[in-house]
């Protein structure tokens, strides 16, 4: 059977605007414009979108599972306004003191997905703003870009992993 390729996600600073006090409800999210051409490129070149994203604050208490699965749907239902989509969000809602498999850097997230989807990581790229990005993408065996925090800077993503 063959394998499909996917980018893998980091959600906070690459799809919406990252807070210092968390993207706690969607009151809160901020999704940055142009994430659907972004992933409407991606798509077409037959890439999965997968978003991995560490989201702490529910187990710091912060906010719930159910504000994360509004966030998601929101971010969904824009993109496909515009025929855009995402095909699945994995999350961690552990703390680091939880010491869990989940939380980027470790690989739970990806691994989960690509069993999930019977993704070839070989052939995918995670794409993120911080070094636990990275590592966990790299753990995997994962292509990796890291970009700034809140940059949208799209289009260097699209012409390292397109050209
Ligand atoms: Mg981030
Ligand atoms: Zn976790």
């Amino acid at each position: 059977m063959n394998k499909k390729k996917a980018i893998f996600l980091d959600r906070d600073g690459i799809l919406n605007r990252n807070r210092d006090d968390y993207v706690k409800d969607i009151s809160e999210l901020e999704i940055f414009p142009n994430i659907e051409n972004f992933i409407k490129k991606l798509q077409a070149s037959g890439f999965l979108i997968i978003v991995v994203s560490n989201q702490s604050a529910i187990n710091r208490g912060l906010t719930t599972h159910s504000n994360v699965d509004e966030i998601h749907a929101s971010i969904q239902a824009y993109l496909n306004k515009f025929g855009a989509n995402i095909d699945n969000f994995y999350y961690c809602p552990h703390t680091p003191a939880e010491n869990c498999t989940c939380r980027k850097p470790k690989p739970g997230l990806l691994i989960k997905a690509i069993d999930d989807f019977s993704i070839d990581p070989l052939s995918s790229w995670m794409v993120g703003d911080r070094d636990s990005d990275v590592d966990a993408g790299e753990s995997v065996g994962c292509k990796t870009i890291k970009i700034q925090e809140n940059s949208c800077d799209f289009e260097n993503i699209l012409k390292t992993i397109l050209s």
